[in-house]
């Protein structure tokens, strides 16, 4: 779909307005109003061919702040204005993060007149996802996350009394992620990408997902058309994964075949998944699920500790979780230190730097958060044995990069109230 290759076309649909956009995958220019019943129709068609829900159904919607799912709870509401929805957000406790998106969701919430629950995992069970820097975990945060919210969307669902929970898959996320665990051999894995995956006990939520046929790029159109409220930074832990690599080749691919995308849809659908589905009812059955000890949650744990509960337990060893330090503590810690012990990278602008320089900081580019891995710990390599801290205008940025330097073995601090260091020496 293309914003500007249309010219002044008329509405292929109405062909009363002018046209704004042309879907890549039907070739047609449509205008506003048309484009939001095309899109609308497409899952509200997917919704009752898969017979995701009914009205009876309680459906609940975890929010995320980005387009999809921010994109799924308005057009469910539009939808279905009888259907009885919830929004959920989970704060996660990621430091410049979590708090603005909490606000982001709450707006959308109250322009769409959906009640939202805000569980804070803080709060509730009192550790952050940034914790898990401290851990063996460290280079795998978006996994841990994501074992974390598998649970919590369980068990939320359950405390919220949700018959059906949807969730913002679109058609990209498929059939990147079908590609991805194809190559990587995880079949089983590949089941979970059914449209409808029906509860595993009685009582559980049914997991479904409305924009299984929506291409990403419609998506954020919708959201952009419709100026829905969304967040667009990124999580300071955010990776690059496979499945945004196989991304970028389906998308390759599209070029020279605008089908491609439900080609693959179909034939996994149809072919596939029905033939793994046989084969993985037979393991789970032979799997003998347990309760976990700990949660209460099922898991086919042989030693009955669910892989959360097994990760959370990595945090109690750890005494020491901090990121982030004042200036005041800072200066304790160097009246400690020797001068060859430590360093201090300044992130602001090298004109700022030269303005008002801190004392013995050194200046770097705050570009080097962009570089890839490599190159980042081959700038850091000189300064191993040392403690780095790390100062910037914007304290996100020294987030960022202490979070970098922690996840490469280094002993890392953010100092969050930079304004009160010592200047003009
Ligand atoms: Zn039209
Ligand atoms: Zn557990």
């Amino acid at each position: 779909m293309k914003y500007n290759k249309c010219n002044g076309k008329l509405c292929k649909f109405c062909k009363e307005k002018t046209s704004i956009l042309t879907l890549t995958t039907a070739k047609v220019s449509l205008c506003t109003s048309c484009f939001n019943n095309f899109f609308e129709k497409r899952v509200k068609e997917t919704i009752e061919k898969y017979r995701m829900f009914d009205l009876k159904d309680k459906v609940g919607v975890f929010l995320s702040g980005g387009k999809d799912s921010t994109c799924l709870l308005t057009v469910l509401k539009k939808l279905y204005p009888e259907l009885y929805l919830q929004g959920i957000y989970i704060n996660l406790g990621i430091r410049y993060y979590s708090e603005i998106v909490e606000e982001v969701v709450k707006r959308l919430c109250q322009k769409l007149e959906v009640p939202l629950y805000v569980y804070n995992l803080p709060e509730k069970e009192g550790y952050f996802i940034d914790d898990f820097i401290f851990t063996s975990f460290k280079n795998k945060i978006c996994s841990v996350c994501g074992t974390i919210k598998r649970h919590l969307f369980s068990k939320i669902a359950r405390e919220l009394g949700l018959t059906v929970i949807a969730t913002g898959h679109h058609l990209d996320d498929t059939v990147s992620t079908m590609f991805t665990l194809f190559i990587q051999g995880d079949f089983s894995s590949l089941v979970k990408l059914s449209p409808v995956l029906p509860p595993l006990y009685p009582g559980q939520a049914k997991k479904v997902k409305p924009l299984y046929k929506t291409p990403e790029k419609e998506i954020f159109y919708y959201v952009t058309l419709n100026e829905l409220p969304i967040e667009t930074s990124n999580c300071p832990h955010e990776e690059i994964t496979p499945i945004k690599r196989y991304k970028k080749i389906i998308e390759e691919l599209e070029k020279e075949n605008s089908q491609i995308k439900y080609q693959l849809l179909s034939i996994f659908n149809k072919k596939l998944i029905p033939l793994l589905k046989k084969t993985e009812e037979k393991k789970t059955e032979e799997k003998n699920l347990n309760t976990c000890i700990f949660c209460g949650e099922l898991t086919s744990s042989y030693n009955k500790i669910c892989g959360r509960c097994k990760r959370i337990s990595l945090l109690e060893k750890i005494r020491d979780k901090t990121l982030e330090i004042s200036v005041e503590e800072f200066n304790r810690k160097l009246e400690k230190l020797e001068s060859s012990n430590y360093v201090l990278f300044d992130l602001r602008d090298k004109e700022d730097f030269d303005k008002s320089p801190i004392k013995g900081a050194v200046q770097i580019s705050s570009d080097l958060v962009l570089e890839k891995k490599k190159k980042f710990y081959k700038f850091l390599k000189p300064y191993k044995k040392k403690i780095l801290f790390f100062t910037c205008y914007s304290k996100k940025l020294g987030y960022l990069f202490t979070l970098k330097a922690r996840k490469l073995g280094f002993e890392a601090y953010n100092l969050k109230d930079s304004e009160n260091l010592d200047k003009g020496v």
